[in-house]
């Protein structure tokens, strides 16, 4: 292994700049006064070859707010468009955030640094190009808490904050946030071409796509045919685990779908803290469009209008035979995903019973599923203390423990003791969820200038089935002021 990099050296290749004019719009960072680094994430730092110890903070920030030059960068503003709320919108692209460019590690792999709240942009419309620290806070968290469960998201290098201020829910300080991810291309980005009529610009796109996210398929009989099964089934996979951990993205419009099945664009999302179906967590959505329980059919919704906008470059017949395996797909990968968190290996007739069981009482009960699988997982069946424990989740006992039973009975097929089967069950089930409350703490004291609450989150978030002293009351319900917390798209 090579010594790791400083910021000045890392191996900058930007093949999105290399590509037609017209696809982005070239644009400096809009420097930011007084601007300080806030936290960085060592793991993202050494996915980018990067030393920890030897980024300088000075350094990042002067990078970051465009004060010095950072070598092999070469900011632009992307081109798309998408489905807002189930309306096509022309305008869109990057109106607050620019690609500095791509760095390829000693792996060969490449990833897109994204200056989130960079200033304005061509595409910015009547937005300040801004990002606010509150909602650059709960993006950086999502980011670490997705991660820390094995949900393919997004990332951050670091998150910056200011002593500039913009106008949102009354005056807000302004903040940046550096995202890593392999991949910025949004299904918004297909839409683009498709709907502007760009047929040749659209065949050029999903060969740069292919050529960078889907080179396995560039032999394959139909290759565009090929990587949209392949977004089908990631994207099928992404709302099974979504589903599974009670994760409510909030706006899923098709600009915010990433093609390579990761989360995306963090604003009002919510962990539920009770099994709550029709759980809507931006109050700006009125028509409860993105409920939690809809999120796969929005997902089937956004895979048809990238289908859609495929149109000429695979075969009607052929899209809808890959969206109609999505279901299949989805409900495959949910029940994968929750006999996981039952500790449940083998294949059992039964299986989709106990979890559609299961499911019907978290709903009924309105139960804090997360806490309950925790439970589950340190359960000593008929140890009265620990049976009380489960019990003391619902109100009505009866179903729950008609289900244990028959919980405890499967459980014994399996091959693996007790002692591996509740160590794998810990894997997969957390001790600390990203509740609204934790991040509403740490926003409201970063804004008196603490972030101490912020660093001590981010170990409970990266490490999230492990015990932390000091920090258990994390692991408990949430308070409940935490009722009343109010988010929405404004950020
Ligand atoms: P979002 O709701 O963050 O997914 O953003 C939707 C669109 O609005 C994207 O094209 C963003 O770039 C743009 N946008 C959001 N906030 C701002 C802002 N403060 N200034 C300029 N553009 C923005
Ligand atoms: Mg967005």
């Amino acid at each position: 292994m090579s010594a790791g990099r400083a910021l000045n050296q890392l191996n900058f290749d930007n093949s999105y700049a290399r590509l037609p004019e017209s696809w982005f719009e070239r644009r400096q960072v809009q420097s930011l006064q007084h601007s300080h680094l806030i936290a960085f994430c060592p793991e993202v730092a050494r996915q980018l070859d990067l030393d920890p110890c030897r980024i300088s903070p000075e350094e990042l920030v002067q990078y970051c707010t465009g004060v010095q030059a950072w070598p092999g960068v070469e900011p632009l503003a992307m081109k798309y468009t998408g489905h807002q709320f189930g309306v096509y919108n022309p305008d869109l692209g990057d109106g607050r955030g620019l690609l500095l460019g791509e760095v390829v590690n000693s792996r060969g792999e490449r990833y897109d640094l994204h200056l989130k709240g960079a200033g304005q942009t061509a595409f910015s419309r009547f937005g300040d190009g801004r990002a606010v620290l509150r909602s650059s806070i709960r993006e950086y968290l999502a980011g670490e808490a997705m991660a820390g469960l094995g949900i393919p998201t997004t990332r951050a290098l670091c998150l910056l904050g200011s002593e500039e201020h913009t106008l949102r829910n009354g005056m807000e300080p302004c903040a940046m946030l550096l995202r890593v991810t392999p991949c910025h291309i949004r299904f918004g980005h297909f839409e683009y071409f498709f709907y502007s009529g760009q047929h040749d610009e659209l065949k050029r796109l999903a060969d740069y796509c292919l050529q960078r996210f889907f080179p396995q398929f560039l032999d394959a009989e139909q290759p565009c045919a090929a990587m949209y099964r392949e977004v089908v089934e990631r994207t099928a996979k992404l709302a099974a685990a979504w589903q599974a951990y009670g994760f409510v993205h909030g706006v899923l419009n098709t600009d915010n779908m990433s093609l390579i099945g990761e989360t995306f664009d963090y604003g009002p999302y919510t962990f539920l803290d009770q099994y709550e179906p029709d759980h809507v967590a931006n109050k700006n959505d009125h028509q409860a469009r993105y409920a939690f329980h809809k999120q796969p059919s929005i997902l089937l919704w956004n895979l048809a209008a990238l289908a859609q906008a495929m149109l000429p470059l695979v075969e009607r017949e052929q899209l809808e035979a890959e969206l109609d395996r999505f279901q299949g797909l989805y409900e495959a990968a949910y029940l994968e995903r929750m006999k996981a968190r039952l500790g449940l290996q083998s294949v059992d007739a039964g299986d989709q019973r106990l979890v559609d069981q299961l499911q019907a009482i978290l709903v009924e009960q309105r139960i804090d599923h997360n806490r309950f699988l925790r439970a589950l997982t340190e359960w000593q069946p008929g140890h009265a203390a620990s049976d009380r424990e489960l019990l003391a989740f619902v109100e009505r006992p009866e179903a729950l423990q008609a289900w244990l039973q028959q919980y405890r009975l499967r459980a014994r097929q399996e091959v693996a003791s007790e002692p591996i089967r509740r160590q794998q069950m810990r894997s997969v089930n957390p001790r600390f969820i990203l509740r609204n409350y934790m991040a509403e703490e740490v926003i409201r004291e970063a804004h008196q200038g603490d972030y101490r609450p912020l660093h001590d989150l981010l170990p409970l978030l990266r490490h999230s089935g492990d015990v932390h002293p000091g920090f258990e009351h994390y692991a408990g319900p949430r308070p409940q002021w935490a009722q009343s917390i109010y988010l929405t798209c404004s950020s």
